[in-house]
């Protein structure tokens, strides 16, 4: 085989003074555009080697070009939900507010006053922020917003429970997704197990006899996201409350997906409320930020002023502090609750309460502009590993198409990703979690890969 001959590859240098190369430059920066030229001068030679001949330099900038389009691309990008899940852990859980987003936006070009008093203007606390917002929501003592909800479990038992007895029923030793292992966290913070009663069955009897056997501590995790049904027995919020403090011993609760509004006026299964915890006397709630509450990802942690002194006082709240987008996030988040507008101002909470009427027009709209489909009844999910085997009634776009697998590929590979889901056979499509000002996207999108063969 006779040798290749690399010796009419133009140099990089001579490369970039044409002047195509000047537009390269210009979007990609100078050390980029050299980069991607000696990239495209490698892949080149590569293809020389087997027989190709050389490209004009227009083409080997064009593929320098390319380069540089694939390099600079965002791997996270807004995608459109049609899943039906309205709470998607995979897809970022709670989209915000347009008041959230705005807090969150005006606190991150500027600066603010994160940790400064403005009446003395001297040094303030970041966890004031959110603080006040929550006492004046929940009737809380006190209040802090940390990371996520796992961080809250982790920080609150870490300062309240080291090398201490916790008690925590069987049935609640449970796996929440996304590696949160409730026994692996309260192995983490230093506590001791005490694992009582049965898969099925706890009796406060059973909390007595471990508080008398010395636990510091009784924790309760809602079990989020699965059921146990049949043969079953838990003792009242309120009796657990009182066994915990005949003992002078604090009742902690993590309620998981932080309800604020009671989710069985949609027909869905009741989920725990932050308010009906803090009625039956739990010492410390935590929640997430990011699923029934609506905002922001952030662990909320409330309840008795000592407690809380302690847990931010503790090392760990600062590697698990909230940051100022987060804050004025969340705080943007529960100004809704606070007004009385949940429903109509946060996303999520708009979802579950959309009306079969407006789900159905949206259905048809989209029938009707991509021609084709039939408009089924079926069900939406709450999701986010709140109310298992609980759905919501809604109408789906159903298409019946031979390469389904294929065809939402190709929707999740456009420029705005779209998801949907199949069932027997049929894709399906739910106006409920497409966001309103998507819509358009969405059937251009549909539209776009109908007429693409694929
Ligand atoms: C979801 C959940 C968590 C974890 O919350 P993140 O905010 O995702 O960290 C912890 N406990 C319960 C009960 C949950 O439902």
């Amino acid at each position: 085989m006779p040798k290749t001959d690399f010796s009419s590859i133009p140099s990089v240098d001579s490369i970039l003074q044409s002047p195509l190369a000047n537009d390269l430059i210009n979007t990609a920066g100078r050390e980029l555009a050299v980069r991607s030229i000696r990239q495209s001068i490698d892949q080149i030679r590569e293809k020389m080697t087997s027989g190709h001949s050389l490209p004009d330099t227009d083409t080997i900038i064009q593929q320098a070009e390319n380069l540089v389009r694939e390099w600079l691309k965002p791997s996270l990008v807004p995608v459109i939900n049609a899943s039906g899940i309205i709470l998607h852990t995979n897809l970022g859980r709670a989209p915000l507010s347009e008041e959230t987003i705005i807090a969150m936006r005006s606190v991150s070009w500027s600066y603010n006053n994160l940790e400064f008093d403005l009446y003395t203007g001297r040094r303030g606390k970041r966890s004031v922020h959110a603080e006040e917002i929550l006492q004046k929501l929940t009737g809380a003592e006190s209040a802090l917003v940390v990371n996520n909800n796992a961080a809250a479990v982790l920080l609150t038992l870490s300062a309240l429970a080291k090398s201490k007895k916790v008690v925590i029923p069987n049935s609640q030793l449970v796996e929440i997704g996304g590696g949160f292992r409730v026994p692996d966290v309260m192995r983490q913070s230093g506590a001791k197990l005490v694992a009582v009663g049965t898969t099925n069955r706890i009796h406060l009897s059973d909390y007595v006899q471990a508080l008398e056997d010395g636990a510091s501590l009784v924790l309760n995790a809602h079990s989020s996201n699965f059921k146990i049904i049949g043969f079953t027995t838990e003792p009242k919020l309120e009796e657990i409350t009182a066994a915990a403090h005949s003992f002078s011993v604090p009742f902690v609760y993590d309620i998981g997906s932080g309800a604020m509004i009671d989710t069985s006026l949609f027909g869905l299964s009741h989920e725990p409320t932050v308010v009906e915890a803090m009625a039956a006397g739990a010492d410390i709630i935590c929640f997430s930020g990011d699923k029934l509450l609506g905002g922001p990802q952030a662990g909320i942690i409330i309840g008795k002023k000592d407690l809380l002194d302690k847990i931010k006082r503790h090392p760990l709240a600062r590697a698990v502090r909230a940051d100022k987008t987060c804050l004025a996030g969340i705080t943007a988040t529960l100004t809704h609750y606070l007004k009385g507008e949940a429903l109509v101002a946060i996303p999520i909470w708009r979802m579950i309460s959309l009306d079969q009427d407006t789900i159905y027009q949206r259905a048809h709209k989209w029938q009707r502009s991509i021609g084709q489909g039939e408009i089924i009844k079926g069900t939406s999910m709450v999701g986010g590993g709140s109310l298992p085997g609980d759905t919501l009634p809604t109408y789906l776009l159903a298409l019946r198409i031979k390469k389904a697998d294929k065809f939402l590929s190709a929707l999740r590979s456009l420029p705005i990703p779209t998801i949907g889901r199949i069932e027997n056979d049929q894709i399906l499509f739910d106006p409920r979690t497409v966001l309103p000002n998507q819509e358009e996207i969405f059937v251009q999108n549909l539209n776009e890969v109908l007429h693409k063969k694929i």
